[in-house]
């Protein structure tokens, strides 16, 4: 698991390193949309004819200097050079670091700023039925993230006949008794191929909300169909990005 591309988006002066690669196996991962792969469980994006060398990732950064370095793909950080692309972004660059998106697996890490975590579930056995890995390895790191003084996000896909209301407010409640200040994220789920949970609707969507936000100020949500989360740049320019090194 290594980088293979990476994007520049220069309006909003980021550089984004993109992983392949996940150590979780969530049958309903969103990486199923552009690959197409119904049967195989967890991320099944293609793999890439060849990965960038740790020169190359160094050269690409120093070309855009960017003010800001993201890392994203399945689970970015299984990339084997996360560390020292970390260290390289921060003290070379003077880079603000972030984990774009994560399932929270390796958190906190040296030279990191931020992360963005993905949720699965609040019940344990879910959590572990969902991801194959036990709740309390994701629940911990963050709550270390936190008090290792990262700025931290979280969002969870709600699933209303899997992942329903009362593991959303599980987590609300979680996080608002370490930071209320903490941004939460409803991803309305968006189906994948051979899956058979339906989509919430907008009601649901609307209840969602408001029980989160009986407990956390800072909520909000996204409800795509599949056609629209494949088209992610038609509605927000923050995904208008040029790839600048891979493939
Ligand atoms: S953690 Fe994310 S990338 Fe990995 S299998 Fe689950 S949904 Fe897909």
């Amino acid at each position: 698991m290594s980088f293979s591309r990476v994007t520049w988006n220069p309006q909003y002066d980021f550089a984004t390193l993109h992983n392949w690669g996940c150590n979780f196996h969530c049958s309903y991962c969103s990486y199923k949309l552009r690959s197409g792969a119904a049967g195989r469980p967890g991320f099944a994006a293609p793999k890439p004819e060849r990965f960038l060398t740790v020169q190359e990732l160094k050269e690409t950064l120093l070309s855009v200097k960017p003010g800001k370095v993201y890392f994203m793909g399945g689970e970015p950080t299984t990339a084997s050079e996360i560390e020292e692309m970390l260290e390289f972004a921060k003290t070379e660059l003077g880079a603000v670091t972030r984990l774009g998106h994560t399932n929270g697996s390796r958190l906190p890490l040296p030279y990191l700023d931020g992360a963005n975590v993905g949720f699965k579930a609040w019940n344990e056995e879910l959590h572990m039925k969902i991801t194959g890995r036990p709740k309390s390895l994701i629940y911990d790191n963050f709550r270390a993230a936190v008090e290792a003084g990262l700025k931290m996000a979280a969002n969870m896909v709600f699933i209303p006949e899997l992942v329903g209301l009362a593991e959303l407010e599980g987590l609300v409640r979680f996080l608002a008794e370490l930071n209320p200040e903490i941004p939460f994220h409803i991803m309305g789920y968006i189906p994948v191929p051979g899956q058979t949970w339906r989509r919430p609707d907008a009601q649901e969507m609307e209840e969602a909300m408001q029980r989160c936000k009986q407990y956390l100020p800072h909520v909000n949500c996204s409800h795509l169909s599949s056609e629209e989360a494949l088209n992610l740049e038609a509605r927000d320019d923050r995904f208008k990005v040029q790839i600048i090194a891979g493939a």
